[in-house]
C-alpha cells in the first residue's frame, strides 16, 4: 500500500486528551467545567445511539452534561421554551438539538432560536457568516468539516496553494469545508473547487487535485484513475452497502463504504482516510472541542 493511513480514530484519542487536560486546567483556575445540554425529542434509534455515544464522550472529558429526552408529542412552542431556558442559563455553554425533529416542528425555526454563542454544531446563520468572513470572526466550525480540516493538518499535509476539490455542496460538509480551506490563515490558503451533480466533467477536477474531499453520499463515485498519484483523499461517504453478523456481539450490524474505491485508491493516493474509521470519529470529536471552546470565549481566554 502507497498511502500513509490517516486514522480517526488515532487523532480523536490525541485530542480528547488535550481537551481532557484542558478543562482540568479550567476546573482548577476558574472553578468551572463546560455544559453542554443535548435535546433529544422522541426515540428514533439512530438518534439515541448517536446521543448516547456524545454524551459519554463528554462525560469522558470532564463535562457537565445534561441530556434532556422529551416526548415525541412535544409542542414546538415547548421546545423553543426549552431553548430559551437554557439560552439564559449560565452553567451551559453548548446547546444541541438532535435532528430529525417529528414532523410537526419546524427544524429551521428550532436551530435558529439557539443563542449563537452557545450553538456549538455551527449551523445558526450567524455562525455560517462568521465562518464565511473567516479569521478571528470564526467561533464556531461545523463539526465535520472542522474534523476534516484537523485531520489534514495533522497528517502534515500541505494546504498552503494546494488546489482542493470538494466533490459535494451541501451545508454541513461541502460548502463549509470549501469556505474553510479557501480563507486566508494555517490549514488554508488553498485553491478550492466545489462539484456536484450538475458538474461537466467531475473527473478532470478530481485528477488535478492534490487534496480530494469526497462528501456525496454515492459508494464508489470516485474512480482509482480519477485520484492524482501521492495526494491526500478524504473520504466522507457513509453508505450502508450490507449486513454482516458482528464478531464481537454477534449482532447484526451494517457493512459501511465511502465514496471512493478505497483498495484501489490507497495504492495511488499518498494520503487516505478509510471508512469507517477515518471522518466518522471526529466530529464528536469536535463537538467537544467547540463546547470547550464556548466556555473559554465565556471566560475570556479563548
Ligand atoms: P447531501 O446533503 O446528500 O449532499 C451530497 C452532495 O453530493 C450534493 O451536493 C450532491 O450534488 C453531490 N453529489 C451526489 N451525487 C453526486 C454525483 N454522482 N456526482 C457529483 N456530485 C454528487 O450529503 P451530505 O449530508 O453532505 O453527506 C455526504 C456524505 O457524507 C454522506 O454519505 C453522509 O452520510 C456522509 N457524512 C458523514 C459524516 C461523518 O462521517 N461524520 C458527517 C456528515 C455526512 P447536488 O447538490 O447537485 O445534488
Amino acid at each position: 500500500m502507497a498511502a500513509k493511513l490517516i486514522k480517526g480514530t488515532e487523532i480523536r484519542e490525541q485530542i480528547l486528551e488535550e481537551i481532557t487536560a484542558e478543562v482540568a486546567e479550567i476546573k482548577e483556575k476558574h472553578g468551572v467545567v463546560p455544559g453542554l445540554v443535548t435535546i433529544l425529542v422522541g426515540e428514533n434509534p439512530a438518534s439515541i445511539s448517536y446521543v448516547t455515544l456524545k454524551i459519554k464522550t463528554a462525560h469522558r472529558v470532564g463535562f457537565n452534561e445534561i441530556q434532556d429526552s422529551q416526548s415525541e408529542d412535544l409542542s414546538e412552542e415547548a421546545l423553543l421554551g426549552l431553548i430559551d431556558k437554557y439560552n439564559n442559563d449560565d452553567a451551559i455553554n453548548g446547546i444541541l438539538v438532535q435532528l430529525p425533529l417529528p414532523k410537526h416542528i419546524d427544524d429551521k425555526k428550532v436551530l435558529n432560536a439557539i443563542d449563537p454563542d452557545k450553538d456549538v454544531d455551527g449551523f445558526h446563520p450567524v455562525n455560517v457568516g462568521r465562518l464565511m468572513i473567516g479569521g478571528d470572526e470564526v467561533k464556531f466550525p461545523p463539526c465535520t468539516p472542522a474534523g476534516i480540516q484537523e485531520m489534514i493538518v495533522r497528517a502534515g499535509v500541505e494546504t498552503s496553494g494546494a488546489e482542493v476539490v470538494v466533490v459535494g455542496r451541501s451545508n454541513i460538509v461541502g460548502k463549509p469545508i470549501a469556505n474553510m480551506m479557501l480563507q486566508k490563515g494555517p490549514g488554508a490558503n488553498s485553491t478550492v473547487t466545489i462539484v456536484h451533480t450538475r458538474t461537466q466533467d467531475l473527473a478532470a477536477h478530481c485528477k488535478r487535485a492534490d487534496i480530494l474531499i469526497v462528501a456525496a453520499g454515492v459508494p464508489g463515485l470516485v474512480k482509482p484513475e480519477w485520484i492524482k498519484p501521492g495526494s491526500c483523499v478524504i473520504d466522507v461517504g457513509v453508505n450502508r452497502v450490507g449486513e454482516k453478523i458482528s464478531e464481537k456481539t454477534g449482532k447484526k450490524i451494517a457493512i459501511l463504504s465511502g465514496d471512493v474505491d478505497f483498495d484501489a485508491a490507497k495504492e495511488i493516493a499518498g494520503y487516505i482516510t478509510p471508512v469507517p474509521g477515518g471522518v466518522g470519529p471526529m466530529t464528536i470529536t469536535m463537538l467537544m472541542k467547540n463546547t470547550l471552546k464556548s466556555l473559554k470565549f465565556k471566560l475570556g481566554i479563548a
